[in-house]
């Protein structure tokens, strides 16, 4: 198992989907699972601020996340959202919604359910969010913290959006990664912050390959390399 955690725009979906390849293991996006409950909220009208409502709706929403890292597929009441989930008004209020304690609570054990069976079944799995090494699993064996300085985060978030035709500009992506990273560091549950032992990685100047060799190297010195599919890392 590896704990992959740090703010947005540090390449820690791709990392994680192309690790979990090579390791042949499972993989995890648990910001997604706050996105999707984060559309729920806004297709229901809830104020993503009322706690007590977006809590609830939270206890009702079906939400179902594949751990494939080929297709990943998220589903919300039966309905496919992993588009939605990326949309400029999602990003926006899912930091409100992220740092609800009750939703908070319902995902950290939907994610430890999913963890522990993917493990069972497939013997490993790359898990990425913002508590995965401090909170999910805190026991994970290889933790890993990925940085990079805000203005590469922005410059990379406005590349994505701008090519997956949502509207940007490198400014805005900026002030954007820099609010959530601080609605995420200084909410009360759970914060954003390295685990104590995690192996900090900064990929301000690293090309996605160069991160993926650095991890895969720290998951063999841990063992975690059974099973490789070896070519994986272009
Ligand atoms: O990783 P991504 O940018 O998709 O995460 C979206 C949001 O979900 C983060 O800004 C954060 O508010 C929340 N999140 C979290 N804990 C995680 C993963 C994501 O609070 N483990």
């Amino acid at each position: 198992m590896v704990a992959l955690d740090g703010p947005s725009g540090t390449g820690k979906t791709t990392v994680a989907r192309k690790l979990a390849a090579r390791l042949s293991a499972g993989y995890l996006d648990t910001g997604a699972m706050y996105r999707a409950i984060t559309v729920a909220v806004l297709r229901a009208g809830v104020d993503p601020a009322d706690a007590a409502a977006v809590a609830e709706l939270a206890r009702g929403a079906e939400l179902e996340i594949g751990t494939s890292p080929v297709r990943p597929h998220l589903l919300l009441g039966g309905r496919d959202v992993a588009t939605d989930i990326r949309g400029a008004d999602v990003t926006s209020a899912v930091s409100a919604v992220s740092s609800v304690p009750e939703v908070r609570e319902l995902l950290v054990a939907e994610q430890r359910r999913i963890i522990e069976d993917v493990i069972a079944t497939k013997g490993g799995i790359v898990v990425e969010g913002r508590d995965i090494g401090t909170v999910v699993t805190p026991d994970a064996p290889l933790k890993v913290y990925l940085t990079a300085s805000a203005s590469i985060r922005a410059a990379r978030r406005n590349a994505q959006d701008s090519a997956a035709g949502r509207e940007s500009t490198v400014d805005a992506a900026l002030q954007s990664v820099e609010r959530r990273d601080h609605l995420d560091s200084t909410r009360a549950t759970s914060p954003l912050r390295a685990a104590e032992d995690a192996v900090p990685v900064d990929t301000s100047e690293l090309k996605i390959d160069q991160v993926i060799i650095a991890l895969s190297e720290l998951a063999n010195q841990r063992g975690l390399l059974t099973g490789c599919t070896a070519e994986v890392a272009q």
